[in-house]
């Protein structure tokens, strides 16, 4: 009998989280309260994430299953800003479900607070210093760039937007001692030729806040993500990483699943790594 050739395994959608702050909400007035989840909430969430048969990763682990060369139930865990109370909160929940997550951290703030949201009148809030991130990366977490002051990158020309970017690569290679390699969008705010930035500057990856799963073919410098916020219930959580419900929204807004790679904000764009045609 012929030996049958081995069934390829087909890749699901990957969903990657974004999260903001893990320490008790301030009152729902204050503008930070919806990207605040109480450290309780965390837990349970990726209690209910791991009882579900989902493994949550950092960047770093999550790369072989982007890149197709591994498949399994996981899901990307990502924290943007580097806040000390990730720290404090969040780093032992994780510890204590075998999850790793990625920091993407503002490289011109290391040790201080988020100074580009007091103008929007959110609290100081403080951030991890070096010697925080070294303890996040030794007990097996991984740290990304943000920037270098949370800049907004369709307000920067080019020479201020790569700096930005390449610049806050190396200011955290330098201090941390490791490769960074991964890449997330101040304000989820970018265009294409920031993508390219990104390849430029060597990040394997960058994540915008495109609220979608990652699919097969994605572009790894322009990858969705799913916003958790203070009114995310677990159910919604379950039904947004396991079915595809935000799929399905960004439908109803006419994007078709992929098309969160080249459409609405990269219209008439062209990148000059070959990006797919736009609509
Ligand atoms: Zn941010």
């Amino acid at each position: 009998m012929t030996p049958r050739p081995p069934i390829p395994k087909r890749r699901a959608p990957i969903p990657i989280l974004v999260y903001h702050q893990t320490t008790t909400p301030p009152p729902p007035d204050v503008r930070s309260w919806r990207l605040t989840i109480s450290p309780d909430t965390f837990a349970r969430q990726l209690r209910a994430l791991r009882a579900f048969g989902f493994r949550g990763l950092s960047m770093r682990d999550l790369e072989p299953y982007l890149r197709g060369d591994k498949v399994g139930r996981v899901v990307g865990i990502t924290l943007d800003d580097g806040y000390l109370n990730n720290y404090e909160h969040a780093l032992p929940i994780l510890q204590g479900v075998g999850f790793t997550a990625t920091s993407y951290v503002v490289s011109g703030q290391l040790g201080g607070s988020n100074v580009w949201d007091h103008a929007a009148g959110i609290p100081a809030t403080p951030l991890m210093d070096v010697a925080h991130l070294k303890t996040w990366l030794a007990a097996g977490m991984d740290v990304g760039a943000h920037t270098r002051r949370h800049a907004n990158l369709l307000e920067c020309d080019a020479a201020s937007a790569r700096d930005e970017m390449a610049g806050s690569k190396r200011d955290l290679e330098d201090a941390l001692g490791v490769e960074v390699r991964h890449f997330s969008y101040p304000y989820g705010q970018h265009r294409l030729a920031h993508a390219d930035m990104a390849s430029d500057a060597g990040y394997l990856t960058a994540t915008t806040v495109v609220q979608a799963r990652v699919r097969r073919d994605d572009d790894l410098l322009l990858l969705p993500r799913i916003s958790v916020h203070a009114e995310t219930t677990i159910p919604l959580l379950l039904a947004q990483v396991a079915t595809c419900i935000e799929e399905l929204r960004q439908l109803r807004r006419g994007v078709r699943p992929g098309d969160w790679t080249v459409r609405p904000v990269y219209a008439g764009e062209v990148s000059s790594r070959g990006g797919r045609p736009v609509h």
